[in-house]
């Protein structure tokens, strides 16, 4: 399940990629809305939208995302497309650059991180776009503690 977010649904965009979604966000530089919808189709994205006037188009999937909060947004747009998230796909993409993680060896991350996670328990992923490494610890344990208690994994 692919996503395409307009830009008033930027943080909606990256829990989904947290959640491990190929979700993108665009519109942000005032993209008209038919270049939006033109991205989404091309792509095969589930176009994610605040605007309940953008006009229908044919084969294209969209999902005029009603609540406010981004709890309430999550559970509506899981339930609105009929896709459940999956506790072994958290944390599996690059939040920045929505691509998949590859894992890395302990050996070639140790140098690379922070004294304080040397010591922590955890595999390391690396982004092959932008190189950023990733690890779990107190940031990954509070994330999975907030979605549970969503109510996200069910
Ligand atoms: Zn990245």
């Amino acid at each position: 399940m692919r996503f395409l977010a307009d830009g008033m649904l930027g943080r909606l965009s990256k829990w989904l990629v947290l959640l491990g979604f190929d979700a993108r966000c665009v519109g942000w530089k005032g993209e008209a809305d038919a270049a939006l919808l033109e991205i989404a189709q091309k792509e095969g994205r589930v176009f994610l939208t605040r605007d309940a006037n953008i006009p229908e188009v044919k084969g294209l999937r969209k999902v005029v995302v009603r609540p406010q909060g981004l709890e309430e947004q999550l559970k509506f747009v899981l339930e609105a497309v009929g896709v459940k998230a999956r506790r072994e796909k958290l944390f599996s993409r690059c939040t920045a650059c929505n691509v998949e993680l590859a894992p890395v060896s302990r050996e070639e991350a140790l140098p690379l991180v922070p004294p304080l996670v040397r010591g922590l328990e955890t595999p390391f992923f690396r982004c092959p776009a932008c190189a950023k490494l990733y690890w779990n610890g107190t940031h990954t344990s509070n994330t999975v503690a907030r979605l549970e208690k969503m109510g996200i994994f069910q």
